[in-house]
């Protein structure tokens, strides 16, 4: 076992997501012999300030200036995550990573920390955090998708999540998941004979129906497999509602209705109350700090989550903490750029008591490095999807984790309230 294992090579490629997108795919191998490897997201409801994936010229130039630059990382700790950071920011300094793209940023920090994982036979989670104990998120999964992941006729809300929060293991959770999934396709077809059977980028169902209608047949998925909404499952909802913003109103063109600012705090506040949902993700769009610290005040109890809003941004997410804004935000490390950063995020939310969802993309690859990232943070939930090769690669990972001794139980997500 070497301590120390050094960068010997680091080369990249370009492939293709979920979506059939280029990305690009970054091998990082240390000591010659251990081979990380990683491949970045990308997303279709991309916040406003997130980090650039691509620089203009694309993954192609992405791959260019990797290439003249690979030099720069040999002789590094692929476990010194800092150093290599430092490495890519030598390279890009810009704030948004436009120069070598944000997706490299991802691709280089996660395949070097895999590459050392794999050098000095530890998990990956084990190598991100010298926490004592660990414990698992739970799966929080997209059942019915609408908005920017699937067409016309959906509804405009993007995602209506299920988490298993009483399941007392992960099997037991992502099993329970799947199900609700499930039962949500035979509700649907009962509804709507004609359904195609039709998913969006997740893998939530895509039927022809309003933001309702969805909710409650969501509902009924539950309650028809014994489960009661809010207490042995919990629903959470994505409005990502940057995707409506028009710079004035928030314009429901499916549902062919308009929020002003005020009347999205109360059409998001019914949903939430009527619903019993515990997690209520972007309810308005991604500048309106003030209209999320009037949910958070509301909400105690609700996991009131930035996305669009905290863009795994430490500085946005401060502004965040200071409005009172949310208690809840998601870590995606490709808005942030590098592992680095969105481990940073990462103590600062801990630090201020903002619970944390480790968040996959739509447009994802069959990688499942993101469970470790959710463990080693100590994120409440996982999002990652309940069907689809590269969302139950995440799941297949945590089930895997299951065997190890460190990992103790299910996080306690109602520790805030
Ligand atoms: P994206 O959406 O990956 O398409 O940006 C996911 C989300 O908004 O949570
Ligand atoms: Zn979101």
């Amino acid at each position: 076992m070497n301590e120390l294992p050094s960068i010997t090579s680091i080369t990249g490629r370009i492939i293709h997501n979920s979506r059939g997108s280029k990305t690009i795919e970054v091998d990082v191998m240390s000591d010659g012999t251990h081979l990380g490897r990683a491949c970045a997201p990308s997303g279709a409801s991309v916040g406003k300030y997130e980090a650039q994936s691509f620089p203009e010229g694309g993954p192609e130039k992405s791959l260019e200036i990797l290439k003249v630059n690979a030099g720069r990382f040999v002789g590094l700790d692929a476990g010194d995550l800092e150093s290599v950071h430092a490495a890519v920011r030598a390279i890009d300094g810009s704030a948004d990573y436009g120069m070598i793209g944000g997706s490299v940023a991802y691709a280089v920090t996660i395949a070097a920390a895999d590459s050392a994982a794999r050098a000095r036979d530890m998990p990956l989670f084990r190598l991100l955090s010298g926490a004592g104990t660990f414990r698992f998120p739970y799966p929080l999964g997209n059942i019915l998708g609408g908005g920017a992941h699937a067409g016309p006729g959906t509804p405009d809300i993007q995602e209506i999540l299920i988490a298993a929060t009483g399941a007392k293991s992960v099997r037991e959770a992502v099993e329970t998941n799947l199900a609700i999934h499930r039962e949500l396709g035979r509700v649907i077809l009962e509804r709507d004979p004609g359904f195609s059977g039709g998913r969006g980028d997740e893998g939530g169902w895509a039927p022809e129906t309003d933001n309702y209608g969805a909710l409650e047949m969501a509902t009924r998925a539950c309650e028809r497999l014994g489960y009661a909404p809010g207490r042995e499952v919990s629903l959470g909802v994505d409005f990502a509602a940057s995707t409506q913003w028009n710079g004035n109103t928030y314009d429901y063109r499916r549902g062919g209705f308009e929020n002003d600012a005020g009347e999205q705090i109360e059409f998001a506040s019914d949903i939430i109350k009527k619903y019993k949902l515990a997690y209520a993700e972007d309810a308005v769009h991604e500048e309106a700090f003030e209209q999320m610290s009037e949910l958070a005040r509301r909400f105690p109890g609700v996991m009131i989550t930035g996305d669009d809003l905290t863009v795994t941004n430490a500085a946005i997410l401060q502004r965040a903490i200071d409005c009172g804004s949310c208690n809840a935000a998601i870590l995606k490390v490709n808005q942030a750029g590098s592992l680095q950063d969105a481990m940073e995020f990462a103590r600062l939310a801990d630090r201020n008591g903002i619970s944390l969802i480790t968040s996959h993309r739509s447009g994802e690859s069959t990688d499942s490095q993101i469970s470790h990232i959710g463990i080693a943070t100590g994120s409440k939930l996982l999002k990652v999807g309940i069907v689809g090769g590269e969302r139950v690669a995440k799941l297949n990972e945590l089930l895997r984790l299951e065997e190890h001794d460190l990992i103790c139980g299910m996080a306690r997500i109602r520790d805030r309230t």
